[in-house]
């Protein structure tokens, strides 16, 4: 579906209609239009020719059914992937993308190795939550309660429609969840920090940071020759001046790589003075270039953060088995090619 195309349909329709139909998509979560009947038989007909509710997708569920993922075709053809987590108490959080693959390309990261092919359209982006949505309502048990745009993409660089989209993630007639419970996660696109921190948003903002060097990072993140750590950490520090909002910053633990004392340090020097910011260290689902780092080597690592006053949070791993790091279902077996 194209939310144009619905728009162009409701163009001569008072402006509740619109507001009634958006209702029906992403708060009600209808699969076929015959199911809105709050609409004439007369727009129900015309949106059923033109606005297609299926939703292309192979669902892929780990054994414990704790993890789901769904490769949605598109369109054009395109893969892309969205991942849904279970955890303990009612929180699921769904992680999706924001573009097909990714022009960043992060030496750790499956969807770095695709390459970029384009940006999804505002409907494409939230086409990902109404899949799990409507999967979570076929189960009966539970609804969405998280979303964070750290899928496929750089939703900085698809940014008039990832915004597009948490407008409508957040509206309450529509998904309705809260901008609280909503993360985007950016490389440190420098221009869009700048614009989120104008937003008057309550959304929250994290920075794939794993390096505490501009030697290190430049090594696995090449966009950081572009921009660099210090000129991230003053736009972030701005953000929070201006917002007051906490921001998290990641750091995927590679073995050998960024999981060094010296490393450990350097990321107590980056942020001992810096209020309102936490490390998130994420356990690395490993996509062929890296290895995980230990067990103890986190712990350790964790410890030494944490003793130098940092406050540090630690990401459990989800659905290995079904490939759920981004991009390793789209790549698998050349399945985006241009
Ligand atoms: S980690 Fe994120 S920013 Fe980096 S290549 Fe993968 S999708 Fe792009």
């Amino acid at each position: 579906m194209d939310l144009a195309e619905l728009e162009d349909i409701l163009k001569d329709e008072k402006s509740f209609r619109k507001k009634q139909v958006m209702h029906a998509i992403f708060h009600e979560l209808i699969g076929d239009w015959g199911e809105a009947t709050a609409l004439s038989k007369d727009i129900r007909e015309k949106l059923k020719a033109k606005c297609s509710l299926d939703i292309n997708a192979e669902l892929f569920e780990s054994a414990d059914k704790n993890t789901a993922k769904a490769l949605i075709t598109l369109k054009d053809g395109k893969k892309i992937e969205t991942v849904l987590m279970l955890h303990t108490g009612n929180r699921s959080t769904v992680c999706i993308s924001s573009q097909v693959g990714c022009p960043v390309g992060c030496l750790f990261c499956a969807t770095g190795k695709m390459g970029f092919y384009r940006n999804l359209t505002v409907y494409e982006i939230l086409e990902q939550l109404l899949f799990f949505a409507r999967y979570l309502k076929n189960k009966g048990d539970r609804k969405i309660t998280n979303v964070v745009f750290m899928g496929m993409g750089e939703p900085f660089l698809n940014y008039d429609n990832a915004l597009s989209a948490i407008k409508i993630i957040n509206d309450g007639q529509c998904f309705n969840i809260g901008s609280r419970k909503i993360s985007v996660s950016t490389s440190g696109i420098i221009e869009g920090i700048k614009r989120f921190s104008e937003e008057d948003l309550q959304v929250n903002l994290s920075i794939s940071l794993h390096a505490p060097s501009n030697a290190l990072r430049s090594q696995i993140m090449p966009i950081n020759k572009q921009y660099g750590i210090g000129e991230i950490l003053s736009a972030v520090d701005d953000y929070i001046n201006k917002t007051s909002r906490k921001v998290m910053y990641e750091y995927v633990m590679l073995k050998d790589i960024n999981d060094t004392v010296e490393c450990a340090e350097g990321l107590v020097k980056l942020f001992k003075k810096r209020p309102l910011v936490m490390l998130n260290l994420i356990i690395y689902n490993p996509t062929g270039n890296f290895e995980p780092s230990s067990r103890e080597t986190v712990k350790q690592f964790k410890e030494l953060l944490e003793k130098n006053g940092l406050f540090v949070t630690q990401r459990y791993e989800f659905g290995q088995a079904i490939n759920a790091a981004c991009g390793q279902l789209a790549s698998r077996d050349g399945k985006n090619s241009a």
